[in-house]
């Protein structure tokens, strides 16, 4: 029998309810071998993260603040799931573990040390619960004394350990450096040590359990009810995320794709829906034309032309030096024989755009520039796209049919996809325009 891990976000184990729905999806599946679970998450939209609250309390004692009673706030929670879980003070002792935690708040212990305490004392519990082993993130994934996670390392001493173990529960989101202090992944890193965690177990496939039925081919804020994707494979889903689709973190990808073990995206609230399988690659007779769009707003595009730029040597080095001594770095970059235009995050841009502008005149002296400073971008991808003639003529003309005006277009050489620059204004419209074309 194959082996799956299993890993819980935060809204997945937020409380007691949450707790009880998780016991029944691994015990119905006797192959969910190895669980990673994440801090409780918010239990309603008002509510505060444990690893928020946790890092408040952080704050409050370097500002020398009292932070007592935000500290029992984080205990309380933790101490009424154990209490209407029916956990006993023998199977875990709670109070040893804040006493424990405070004294170490008290020492000196770092914010990384701190976050990471939602996830050690949710996986405690949850071992506690299901009467599974815990092992100690802190003793199996590897950072080195600066902070730079160990991949190989890691994947060594964990697959060791794992063999010790039937059925184990593991806490996400940290680790620690050879001394012992804990190294916090960055936020929602619970995906990565899950991913760490499949890849070290050989898993069948990786299940990050969460709130949604995986990914949907549309943000359902700006479309209404948009169809689920079944399967999605790791290019697309790269060009997606990059645009604002995300339900897991981007560095979680990497530790399964080099092992070729499968993400299943799934839901906790509805764990008959099969979810999305995010693999190298996907079944042809489930690809759509298009996968999915997505897009973000809060781009610049600087358009220039010159005539014979094609021809003149170095331009482009110019062009990236400019952005280099700008200390910017660049989104996308189409060209044409004597146009050029470069997309910028506005993020990055700052207050940076008019030394840019100066910059470009002067060096590489365009015929005409143009400066658009509210641009969304939005990608149409899908691997079904490639070798097929018509996809840009029916995405074009579903956007003029809204009278909607493109100011930039790129279309990546691997042809999965088609990235368009629209007005800000226009985005939401576009989205719509696309995802209806291709429904
Ligand atoms: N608890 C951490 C966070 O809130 C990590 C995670 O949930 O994945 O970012």
């Amino acid at each position: 029998m194959g082996v799956k891990v299993a890993k819980f976000g935060g809204s997945s184990v937020a409380d007691t309810i949450q707790f009880t729905k998780v016991k029944d999806i691994i015990l119905s599946d006797p192959s969910r071998r190895y669980v990673v679970v994440s801090a409780p998450g918010k239990r309603f939209d008002q509510d505060t993260k444990m690893t928020d609250l946790l890092l408040l309390c952080h704050t409050h004692l370097m500002n020398h603040l009292p932070w007592d009673q935000l500290f029992q706030v984080v205990c309380d929670r933790f101490s009424a799931i154990a209490f209407t879980l029916g956990i006993s003070q023998d199977k875990l002792d709670l109070q040893a573990e804040y006493t424990k935690i405070k004294a170490a708040m008290e020492d000196g212990a770092g914010s990384d040390y701190i976050a990471s305490r939602g996830e050690y004392l949710n996986g405690r519990l949850f071992a506690a619960y299901l009467g599974w082993d815990f092992i100690d993130a802190a003793d199996v994934i590897k950072f080195d004394e600066r902070g730079r996670f160990l991949a190989d390392e890691t994947n060594e001493v964990l697959k060791k350990e794992l063999k010790k173990h039937e059925y184990a529960v593991i806490p996400g989101f940290y680790g620690a450096k050879p001394d012992g202090r804990i190294v916090t992944f960055s936020r929602g890193g619970s995906d990565i040590s899950g991913s760490i965690v499949a890849r070290a177990a050989e898993a069948e496939v990786y299940e990050n359990w969460t709130d949604v039925n995986g990914f949907l081919m549309a943000n359902p804020k700006i479309v209404d009810d948009p169809k689920p994707i079944k399967y999605i494979s790791y290019q697309e889903l790269r060009e997606l995320s990059y645009m604002g689709a995300n339900v897991m973190h981007e560095d979680a990808i990497y530790p399964v794709k080099a092992a070729g073990i499968p993400i299943n995206i799934r839901n906790t609230n509805d764990p008959e829906h099969p979810g999305t399988f995010i693999q190298d690659e996907t079944p042809e007779d489930s690809r759509g034309v298009i996968t999915g769009v997505a897009g973000s707003k809060n781009f610049t595009v600087i358009a220039m032309h010159k005539y014979m730029m094609n021809s003149e040597r170095g331009f482009m080095k110019r062009v990236f030096s400019i952005l280099d001594s700008n200390d910017i770095s660049f989104e996308h970059m189409p060209t044409g024989i004597d146009t050029l235009s470069v997309v910028l995050d506005n993020d990055e841009v700052g207050n940076k755009l008019p030394d840019i502008i100066d910059d470009i005149k002067r060096n590489l002296e365009p015929d005409a520039l143009d400066v658009y400073d509210d641009i969304a971008m939005i990608a149409t991808v899908g691997q079904g796209m490639t070798y097929r003639p018509g996809v840009a003529a029916k995405l074009f003309a579903a956007l003029a049919e809204q009278g909607i005006n493109i100011r930039m277009i790129d279309q990546g050489s691997s042809e999965i996809n088609i990235i368009v620059g629209v007005a800000g204004s226009d985005f939401e419209k576009a989205i719509r325009a696309i995802y209806n074309a291709f429904n």
